[in-house]
């Protein structure tokens, strides 16, 4: 999840001197070798790169300054914190092995190598002077600095303990990886939180403020426990939950089409909307289908897949588009039951937490087709299009036709956009 916190104007400035200072420190130990070719990804730009909110995360095609780059190289730092009350059993390099290199790998390999991710690990336990009781850290605690409990309290006392021995400026985004037996399991609350974008009111002798900050409490169950923390640095990046943020009674929005709705359980890989704004796609893999242009045939290579478009953007007003892309199982996605066209509404200005993006659903109230996992959402799990299916937006009158699976898993579809803006 994640805390909102305002922008402030000066953040720019210091952002610009931690990158220089970053750029000037000595490089640590090299990325792990890969297969995938690295390739220039960029930033959303056109008339399909939706404005939206720019206080906040959102689904808003550019992210405002103050969030954390989200490709090329990101230094992270790892620390470990335990209490009084709970007290580490295990070493920080166990409490590390949690997550890396399976979270780095996941970045790689979802950003097709346009993400190297460093973590650098402060490796011994951070003992926090207050039991983890006396911060009264819980679900949706707040950063506030008038408070002696809650974030900014632990926040305060864990910069003073490693002030001295860490520079700040030297990384993009901060992990802090609490010792798993602090507060509840993960099964019964989610405590892991992020504090992203702006400046929180609290300020490192380094000179750079203290922010883009993940808290990693407890553990999750699974075969992909660590994407909490690509969940949570996804917020340093600019993305928002697309999980209700008040109960998760009402039907899934976005299901495991993506880890910013369900992170437990089976691998599941970013959406393609989601990989363009991080900046993981190149230009030619963004195809525009603007209002009331003409009707067009693409082919959609599957998320799973390295080059070929990846999506499709169809806007439908000035802050709503429809995104058109394919999914197969692959590494990252191995609980797609039913590869196909997958499509879904984005709206920049709807906030994190209440349902700023939705899959369309093929196959409604059908019970889906991977029902073998509880942390499945199965309702959406058969939400694609197969060949034959159109679906038309009544609204917008765009429509999009499946026109063929080919042999090599791509997929061509007929896009027809929305009509013209009637006010333009
Ligand atoms: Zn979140």
């Amino acid at each position: 999840m994640r805390q909102r916190q305002k922008i402030s104007a000066a953040l720019a400035a210091s952002a610009a001197t931690a990158a220089a200072a970053a750029a000037t420190m000595a490089m640590g130990s090299p990325p792990p070798t890969t297969d995938i070719p690295p390739a220039v990804g960029a930033p959303p730009s056109g008339p399909c790169a939706l404005p939206g909110i720019r206080d906040d995360v959102s689904e808003s095609a550019t992210t405002p300054a103050g969030y954390a780059r989200s490709y090329g190289t990101v230094k992270a730092l790892i620390l470990f914190v335990d209490f009084p009350d709970a007290r580490a059993t295990l070493s920080p390099r166990a409490r590390f092995a949690e997550f890396f290199p399976a979270a780095t790998d996941f970045f790689r390999t979802s950003s097709y190598g346009r993400l190297s991710y460093h973590p650098k690990p402060l490796l011994r336990w951070i003992h926090m002077p207050q039991p983890v009781s006396a911060y009264g850290i819980t679900r949706g605690g707040a950063f506030d600095p008038d408070s002696d409990t809650g974030y900014y309290a632990l926040s305060r006392d864990l910069v003073r303990a490693v002030d001295a021995s860490v520079d700040f400026r030297g990384y993009d985004i901060i992990n802090v990886l609490a010792t798993p037996n602090a507060g509840p399991a993960a099964t019964r609350t989610v405590l892991s939180v992020t504090f992203s974008g702006g400046d929180m009111g609290l300020r490192t002798a380094d000179g750079v403020p203290f922010r883009n900050a993940s808290f990693i409490w407890s553990r999750q169950v699974g075969d992909s426990a660590f994407r909490v923390l690509n969940h949570e640095n996804a917020h340093s990046f600019g993305l928002p939950d697309l999980y209700y943020a008040n109960g998760r009674d009402t039907p899934a929005l976005v299901g495991h089409w993506d880890p910013m709705d369900e992170d437990w359980g089976p691998s599941n890989d970013f959406l393609g909307w989601h990989k363009w704004k991080l900046g993981w796609l190149a230009a030619d893999q963004v195809r525009c289908a603007p209002r009331g242009g003409p009707a067009a045939e693409h082919t959609l290579s599957p998320a799973a897949a390295v080059g070929g478009t990846k999506i499709v953007v169809i806007p439908t007003a000035a802050r709503t588009a429809l995104v058109v892309e394919a999914r197969s199982r692959g590494p990252r996605d191995p609980a797609v039951c039913r590869p196909g066209v997958l499509i879904y509404r984005v709206a920049t200005d709807v906030p994190s937490g209440h349902g700023p993006l939705r899959v369309v659903d093929a196959n409604p109230r059908s019970r889906g087709c991977f029902t073998t996992n509880k942390y499945v959402d199965a309702e959406l799990t058969d939400a694609t299009f197969r060949p034959g299916a159109i679906y038309t937006d009544r609204a917008s009158g765009a429509s999009v036709t499946v026109l063929e699976e080919r042999a090599d898993g791509t997929y061509r579809v007929r896009i027809s956009p929305a009509a013209r803006d009637p006010r333009a």
